[in-house]
């Protein structure tokens, strides 16, 4: 059965490796993480997950945005499986906006990141696809590919000035 799975946090080492990329898209063990990151991920507020988060070295992540508590603001879409994703951005224009991550509560801080990206991927079928991103759903997918990467976006957080806790964040910025 598909399980909701713990989310690992920050400080486990899990979160710092390079993710391995997925051979047998088929594979049952593949199916049965990309089950498991679904529902971890539909029992929180937040708009995507990467495999690692829940402890499995995959290249695997799931892009899922929709309004919730955590991201009012946050477009409406159908999720997308990403399997052994890679991107390159179309241009050199990068924005500062504000992220938070399951693996990080309690914290939010602005990040700079290409606004617009072009993105190849295989889905769960294995077909290898292509897709232009803008905007926050291109944030949401640079987030969770740095995740595959042994990346957390504090990592590209250019000062602690610009780091603000949730309670703040919720009362200044939502
Ligand atoms: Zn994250």
């Amino acid at each position: 059965m598909h399980q909701i799975r713990p989310i690992v946090e920050l400080g486990d080492p899990r979160l710092r490796k390079e993710a391995m990329v997925v051979g047998r898209v088929f594979e049952n063990a593949v199916i049965n993480i990309i089950s498991d990151m679904e529902v971890t991920l539909a029992s929180t507020d937040g708009v995507g997950l990467a495999a690692p988060q829940i402890g499995e070295s995959y290249q695997i992540i799931i892009i899922g945005s929709r309004p919730t508590d955590r991201y009012p603001l946050a477009p409406q879409m159908d999720s997308i499986v990403m399997i052994n994703p890679s991107f390159t951005a179309t241009n050199e224009h990068c924005e500062k906006d504000w992220e938070g991550c399951l693996s990080i509560p309690g914290i939010r801080a602005l990040v700079p990141r290409y606004t617009e990206i072009q993105v190849d991927y295989q889905d769960i079928n294995g077909l290898r696809l292509h897709v232009h991103l803008s905007g926050f759903i291109a944030r949401v997918f640079q987030h969770e590919f740095d995740h595959l990467m042994g990346h957390v976006y504090l990592d590209r957080v250019e000062s602690n000035l610009d780091i603000v806790s949730e309670k703040m964040f919720q009362e200044l910025y939502v």
